[in-house]
């Protein structure tokens, strides 16, 4: 039976206060002082601009918080355009893939949140999913660049690596040819992540909206063997690698070798080219990471058949492609019994914590804390069982506990400890033992032209090598125009520009060197405004947390089968949220960094210094107020009063 699942949400957070115990008499006394001798201090507001922790801890680098103010309806789109769209369009500059970002991305950004310091943090991914939908829905596309620079660019693996290079390489009007072994574009997206976790559908819809823009594909192409590196080098001014980690890894133990031992990738690949429609009787996992949940939820929902017909495909038979599953012989469908083995104990497992919880209510079993030591093998040949033992590390040795090795019987056997790249053919670019090392641009050393991103560097996440992408492009660009590459910032992400956004509102703007102060009067530079995104990422304590009261997540429904209920069912199971609840989840974000109109500092300012701008006169975002300086006494209230800390006492120290 398929249930929902209770949402949990979070209401108790702590009680905030801004000085520990023992430290408020101190702390109190000196904010007086400070007060006291406003008399004759030179600080007054100024308004600093850094960058959000979920930004921060966001791979990919999105302006998170920019467009949760777009959702909530603190920065406005302009004319024509729905807050929707202007979503839309805010979270791709930097990621492509916002509908399969908000199903299957584990959200560091969630763990960075600030509000996780009030009760529970903003829910994030929840938001990039509803616009992602939103975005395939209304058919938003994307447009190349007006003009071709006549730049040819090959991008070897159309992964998120190499199909977000692609995007932004055609932004700015480079021509881009995608070079891809497999049938279909997509990398792990499709033949590693289960459908029932990206639906076909979605990933082609985003998938075709970057094809469109005018992108080159030559698929069932493998780089190394079907087409030479050294080919393409003649042929494109530029080389992105992008090749992910295709290749999974073998359990080194004995008896690996069996023929019904397999690996994850191959595994999965099966399953997601449709070759692979069940498995044995009694399928056994290794792993611990998302990987190894994905093979035991799969193996679960295919489930073990009986045939009407004589075939007798062995499944792995099936994932070597020897052959594929013959479906008009399936008479009948049973349930597989799936077990999951981690050398890390169930509550250390890598894999998203939801995740196991519900593996485990798809009844599989997971033994955490044991390690494989053998595959026991028959007569054949074939694997029976995997043995497994306890363990102690001593330093970086395993040693067995001698007396608790048990067989954990078996018919398919799957590897799922991680992934290697294949170089057969570009063996040149394994200069890290198996991966490939770059320099900060993602350049590949002693090459001007080849960049570098993706799983290749280190297998990781979607949002990663979808970050990796926006900086070696940026590189690229550089390369291409004959520039010199930046120096990367120390804050390496999709910063909001305040001065597109008060181009765009059609206001007027001077371009100033430096910064000028005290001019509250002039409508057309920005002043006391000091951008820092770049170098500064604002932590909980500079925020004023006591402005928020405890408000409970908004968390989507989830949809959780039972043992019965998993097999053959490959239904999606995470469901978006309302129109409604995302605009309420939005407003949940605390702004870090960043003026949220709350006017705090309007109302308790002592001397009426500090002032809402004018509606007609406020181009940007960041622009509400302002300070008179021949008014303000440098008593710092409004800076203690924001909440979002976007207000710092500064200027004249
Ligand atoms: C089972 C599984 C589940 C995962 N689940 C998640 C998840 O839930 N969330 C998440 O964020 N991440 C997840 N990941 C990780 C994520 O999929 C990867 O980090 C990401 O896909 C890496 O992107 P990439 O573009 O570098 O490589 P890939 O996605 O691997 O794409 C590389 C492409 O290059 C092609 N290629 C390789 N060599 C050549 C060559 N020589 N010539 C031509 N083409 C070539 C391949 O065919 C492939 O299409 C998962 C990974 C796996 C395996
Ligand atoms: S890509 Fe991942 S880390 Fe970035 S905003 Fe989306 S959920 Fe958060
Ligand atoms: S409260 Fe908002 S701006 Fe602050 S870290 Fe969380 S999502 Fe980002």
């Amino acid at each position: 039976m398929a249930v929902t699942t209770n949402k949990v949400q979070k209401t108790e957070g702590m009680t905030w206060r801004r000085y520990k115990d023992g430290e408020s008499e101190r702390n109190i006394r000196s904010a007086q002082d400070r007060i006291f001798q406003a008399s004759w201090t030179h600080k007054c507001p100024e308004y600093m601009l850094s960058t959000p922790p979920c930004q921060g801890s966001c791979p990919a680098g999105e302006d998170i918080r920019g467009y949760l103010n777009i959702v909530r309806g603190i920065e406005k789109p302009p004319a024509g355009t729905t807050w929707q769209e202007y979503a839309f369009r805010r979270i791709t500059e930097a990621n492509p893939f916002p509908a399969v970002m908000g199903r299957v991305c584990p959200a560091p950004c969630e763990s960075g949140c600030n509000r996780n310091m009030v009760e529970d943090h903003v829910g994030i991914n929840a938001v990039e999913h509803f616009v992602g939908d939103w975005g395939i829905e209304n058919g938003m596309k994307f447009t190349a660049a007006a003009t071709e620079t006549g730049k040819k660019v090959a991008i070897i693996g159309a992964g998120p690596a190499g199909l977000a290079a692609a995007y932004q390489l055609r932004l700015r009007g480079h021509g881009v040819t995608i070079f891809d072994e497999h049938e279909e574009l997509g990398g792990m997206m499709r033949y590693g992540i289960p459908g029932f976790r990206t639906p076909r559908e979605m990933l082609d819809s985003e998938i075709s909206r970057i094809i469109e823009m005018g992108v080159e594909t030559r698929l069932k192409t493998r780089v190394g063997t079907d087409i030479s590196f050294d080919e393409l080098d003649k042929s494109y001014d530029a080389i992105f690698l992008a090749m992910g980690a295709q290749a999974g890894r073998p359990l080194p133990v004995p008896g690996a070798e069996a023929p019904n031992c397999v690996t994850a990738v191959a595994f999965l690949r099966a399953f997601n080219e449709g070759r692979l429609q069940h498995v044995g009787n009694r399928v056994v996992v290794i792993g611990g990471g998302d990987t190894s949940i994905d093979v035991a939820t799969v193996a679960r929902r295919l489930g073990n058949v009986t045939k009407s017909g004589t075939h007798d495909e062995r499944p792995e038979n099936v994932i070597a492609g020897h052959m594929a599953s013959d479906v008009a012989s399936i008479s009948a469908r049973e349930g597989a019994e799936v077990v999951l083995v981690s050398r890390a104990t169930m509550d250390k497992m890598a894999a998203n914590k939801h995740e196991v919880e519900h593996a485990l209510q798809e009844g599989i079993e997971i033994i955490g804390g044991v390690t494989p030591v053998a595959v026991v093998v028959d007569a054949n040949g074939r694997a029976t069982a995997l043995r497994v033992a306890e363990f102690v590390m001593e330093g970086n040795q395993t040693k067995i506990i001698e007396g608790t090795e048990r067989d954990l019987p078996g018919d398919l056997i799957v590897s799922a400890i991680g992934q290697a790249v294949d170089f057969t053919g570009i063996e040149q670019f394994n200069n890290n033992n198996g991966l490939i090392k770059t320099d900060k641009n993602y350049r590949f050393p002693g090459s001007e032209k080849i960049f570098v991103g993706g799983d290749v560097i280190r297998p990781h996440l979607l949002t990663t090598a979808i970050g990796h992408a926006s900086i070696a492009v940026d590189g690229i660009d550089a390369f291409l125009k004959g520039k010199e590459l930046d120096k990367r910032p120390k804050v390496d992400v999709h910063h909001f520009d305040e001065i597109r956004k008060w181009l765009e509102s059609g206001h007027e703007y001077s371009e100033i060197h430096g910064q000028i102060w005290g001019t509250s009067e002039r409508k057309d530079i920005l002043h006391n405004f000091e951008d820092r995104s770049a170098r500064h990422i604002i932590p909980h304590n500079e925020l004023f947390l006591g402005h928020f009261p405890n408000t409970p997540r908004h968390i989507r429904d989830v949809t959780v089968l039972d043992k019965d209920a998993a097999l053959g069912n490959f239904e999606e199971r995470l469901h978006a949220l309302s129109d409604k609840e995302v605009v309420d989840e939005a407003k949940r974000c605390m702004s870090c960094g960043q003026c949220f109109e709350c006017d705090n500092c309007v109302v308790y300012c002592p001397q009426t210094a500090v002032f809402k701008v004018k509606k007609k006169d406020n181009p940007t975002v960041g622009r509400y107020v302002d300070t008179d300086y021949t008014k303000c006494i440098g008593c710092h209230i409004c800076a203690d009063v924001c909440p979002t800390g976007y207000i710092v006492m500064g200027m004249g120290d």
